[in-house]
């Protein structure tokens, strides 16, 4: 395991603007950089990198964090090997310390399952290369398919023995622990190969590691499936894999498309022949997650159909969900009788590639034409299309992709565009209805800060949703804490800002409607009490994954990137916001207790209502009524100077 300290140096050295710098180009915009962002689809930049805070944030897609974070979702590794590409980049040395029992444990578990499928693996390409039944058959058999060793090398290609103990025995023989490799699905429950008499595929992680395999049946057995895969384990997860995608990402985005196939060998195939930018999801259709994957390269996928697919049209109803994800979707349906794998080899790599370019399809215009063929003039049949078009269409993000569309389906099914722009209308409303209702519910946090941010550039908050809520005030409070906690409220008397707030907030503390903000508030409260200084790193990497995402939603504002410094007049009369943090704490802190000061109050009242009128007790909570009531006059008034 890496040490603390050693990932502490990581965090340290990392600049944000350089590590994301290697995958985006980043231009200066006042004291912050934007680009294009890499995870969703725009042409003009919303996605910020802030070197001061260092963490970057789009405002598009909501993506944001620190420079590991990136580089985990950007690359798709774990957290641990993106600290080992940020250590690499900047040649920090990383320290290797012992783990706890039960760490070692989980880890060891992981790694032996790799360790086993790598074996595996080597086993699977000795049968093929080494053994007789493997080139009699199995090497044979992709050497009739047309494929060269170097691709049948650089794929781990490979054979599995028509033996039901060939691979049990090698790996007792080996010393590898049979429960590894029943986990994998290499054995079965009862000891026999899983895999016998198959050509066998490697499917590879992200980072190039066997993470499972596939098997094609050789000779004809009608009643054994043509193709098995590995189950899912704990290292493979069949709906966040692209076969192919370890070799193909650099080229998809370089060519800023994928190329979709269904099945390996099709990816072979096209491989082989120079076209790189190929992935094959493999068994399952395609799902949200892998699109995802995708969409970290590029934002267009280009679908390859079998020509005489009758699965087709289902296939496209799944669709939907697709588009959901923003990511232009293309079809190209390929000739009768051929599959990428035989058309390829029919017409070779430049005839193909001419294919696609001529023949590909938008998904939507391609889904409305053969709705249209279906119901041949049908017209109740007519009525049922246009209501799924236009659900297909109320996915489209994009809303002037949108209305290209809306005007192609509108000629296609000769339908006034007026009413398909209206029925689309009619449900993206609902959606957004439906979605703000959901999270109003879940997290009236977020519907406040919506509302009253920034000095009144946003919208107008909903009056009952402020009255009900004093989280507004809270968030202003744990903003300040997590942006400007480390400086000093007062130099001379060494207070940082988070001790102001520490202590002018205790009381009201238990008070707090949020409970992310007030667990922000005590763990900070903990770290100061450890004598350390909560500056933007201790939130920005804090272990508790909550506070890191609160610190980049509160602490990257889509209003303070504007450009400060080219204000320029501002800027000689007026300290820029970064030095304001006395005045700001103060505030924060005062409307806070303002706020819960009134509930206090309340809560006051109410006791008082159920006392009788002359009993001790009423007596003492009419004297508390009047202090906090002078309490509340006092703190109107500084307020007000405070605002003016
Ligand atoms: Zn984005």
């Amino acid at each position: 395991m890496i040490s603390k300290r050693s990932i502490e140096r990581v965090f340290e050295t990392a600049k944000v603007e350089d590590v994301v710098g290697n995958f985006v180009s980043l231009k200066r915009r006042g004291v912050n950089f934007i680009g294009l962002c890499p995870f969703h689809n725009e042409k003009t930049p919303s996605f910020t990198v802030s070197p001061s805070k260092n963490i970057f944030k789009c405002f598009g897609c909501g993506k944001g964090g620190n420079s590991v974070n990136f580089v985990m979702e950007h690359e798709g590794y774990s957290y641990i090997e993106a600290i080992k590409f940020i250590a690499q980049m900047y040649n920090i040395e990383l320290e290797e310390i012992q783990m706890s029992d039960e760490q070692k444990e989980t880890q060891e578990k992981r790694d032996s399952l790799f360790v086993v499928n790598e074996w595996a693996k080597k086993r699977f390409s000795d049968n093929l290369f080494k053994t007789q039944q493997g080139t009699n058959i199995g090497l044979a058999y992709f050497k009739e398919r047309g494929f060269r060793e170097s691709i049948i090398k650089k794929f781990d290609l490979g054979f599995a023995i028509d033996d039901s103990k060939d691979l049990t025995n090698a790996a007792a023989r080996d010393g590898f622990k049979a429960e590894f490799l029943k986990e994998l699905g290499l054995i079965s429950k009862n000891d026999y190969d899983f895999f016998r008499n198959r050509v066998m595929f490697t499917i590879h992680n992200l980072t190039g590691k066997a993470i499972g395999f596939a098997g094609r049946i050789m000779g004809n057995n009608p009643k054994l499936p043509k193709y098995i895969n590995s189950p899912e384990s704990e290292i493979y997860n069949k709906r966040k894999i692209l076969y192919g995608l370890y070799f193909a990402k650099n080229e998809i985005r370089k060519l800023d498309y994928c190329i979709l196939v269904e099945g390996y060998t099709d990816v072979l195939s096209l491989f082989q022949a120079g076209i790189e930018n190929v992935v094959a999801s493999s068994g399952t259709s395609l799902t949200s997650d892998q699109v995802r994957l995708i969409k970290r390269y590029t934002n267009t996928i280009k679908i390859l159909y079998d020509g005489d697919a009758a699965g087709i049209n289902a296939a496209m109803r799944g669709m939907d969900l697709i588009l959901a994800e923003n990511i232009m979707v293309k079809l190209v349906i390929l000739p009768e009788n051929h599959d990428p794998d035989s058309f390829m080899k029919e017409v070779g790599p430049s005839e193909f590639l001419k294919f696609i370019e001529e023949n590909e399809k938008d998904f939507i215009l391609y889904k409305t034409q053969l709705l249209l063929k279906e119901t041949s003039g049908d017209p109740v049949k007519r009525a049922y299309i246009l209501k799924d078009i236009v659900a297909t269409l109320a996915k489209v993000g994009d809303p002037l992709i949108r209305s290209m569309y809306v005007k192609e389906c509108s000629n296609l099914l000769d339908i006034d565009e007026k009413i398909i722009v209206s029925e689309t209308n009619k449900i993206i409303k609902k959606e957004i209805r439906d979605k703000a209702y959901k999270r109003q519910r879940e997290n009236i946090s977020d519907a406040s800060m919506e509302v009253v941010d920034e000095v009144g550039k946003r919208s107008a908050p909903s009056q009952s949703l402020l009255a009900r809520s004093d989280e507004y005030q809270e968030r202003a409070v744990t903003k300040v804490l997590m942006e400007k906690g480390h400086l000093y409220f007062d130099e001379e008397e060494q207070l940082l800002v988070a001790d102001f707030i520490i202590m002018n907030i205790m009381d009201t503390l238990s008070y707090f409607e949020n409970k992310a903000y007030k667990r922000v508030i005590e763990l900070t409260i903990k770290e100061r009490e450890r004598g350390n200084i909560p500056d933007q790193l201790f939130y920005s990497n804090n272990d508790d994954s909550e506070v890191r995402k609160m610190y980049v939603e509160l602490v990257m504002n889509p209003y303070d990137y504007a450009d400060w410094s080219s204000r320029g007049m501002e800027l000689q009369t007026q300290k820029p916001p970064e030095k304001n943090q006395v005045e700001e704490t103060k505030q924060a802190v005062m409307r806070l207790n303002y706020k819960k000061l009134n509930k206090i109050i309340k809560e006051n009242n109410k006791k008082m209502s159920e006392q009788e009128t002359n009993s001790e007790e009423f007596i003492m909570l009419m004297r508390l009524h009047q202090k906090l009531l002078e309490e509340k006059k006092k703190m109107a008034l500084q307020l007000s100077i405070v605002i003016q």
